[in-house]
């Protein structure tokens, strides 16, 4: 199992219509931080221990009987155990209905003729070292994305995302984990340009420093 550990403490880039992939310990928070404003990250969660079980959208908003989470929310997975925690939030406005971004959300939505891969590829080549494949890939968590919905009707309208340069969200893990993030790249969903993203990973308090 390939395994790869961000160097904690410091923030980490993730460029513009890009994604990454890695490993986060049980304990461990994830900050995402919006560092321009107005950009959306994707992200995954899969447990370590096996990879067929990773953070279920239709699980995670059953339970809650909402569908903007926040702090304190967990996110659930396929098989109903927490794998993360929401445990900081600057924005308090992000999705967990739509689908990553793909070359076929640009082919039927937008109308491209030859479409960026989207979060959706990028997600693909990341998680491919961990054993992930296409097929694996549920709908992220999609931190600052602004979907708005009719309340009467459900219709869904993207908005431009709430968050202003610098804002964040974090997560801890409960479980060993393999993350998925990305920069994303949908005009529509990040108010119509593109922008990096950056990360954070804090051990847990008392851990003992691990080198990788
Ligand atoms: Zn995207």
């Amino acid at each position: 199992m390939h395994i790869h550990y961000p160097a904690p403490g410091i923030e980490h880039e993730i460029p513009v219509r890009s994604g990454v992939a890695f490993n986060l310990r049980a304990g461990e928070t994830l900050t995402v931080i919006d560092p321009l404003g107005c950009q959306v990250s994707d992200l995954l969660a899969f447990s370590a221990a096996d990879t067929r079980e990773y953070i279920s959208s239709g699980r995670t908003l059953d339970y809650a009987s909402r569908i903007f989470l926040t702090v304190p929310d967990p996110l659930y997975s396929n098989r109903s155990n927490i794998l993360l925690r929401i445990t900081a939030d600057t924005v308090r406005r992000h999705d967990f209905l739509l689908t990553p971004c793909s070359k076929d959300t640009f082919r039927i939505i937008y109308g491209d003729e030859a479409p960026h891969r989207g979060c959706f590829g990028n997600f693909v080549e990341a998680l491919a070292p961990y054993g992930i494949e296409e097929d694996a890939i549920p709908v992220a968590f999609n931190c600052f994305m602004n979907v708005v919905v009719d309340g009467q009707t459900g219709e869904l309208r993207v908005d431009p995302p709430l968050s202003k340069a610098g804002d964040y969200i974090s997560f801890v893990a409960e479980t060993d984990l393999v993350v998925g993030l990305t920069a994303c790249s949908a005009l529509q969903s990040n108010g119509g340009s593109f922008k990096p993203i950056r990360y954070r990973v804090q051990q847990q308090e008392g851990a003992v420093e691990r080198a990788e």
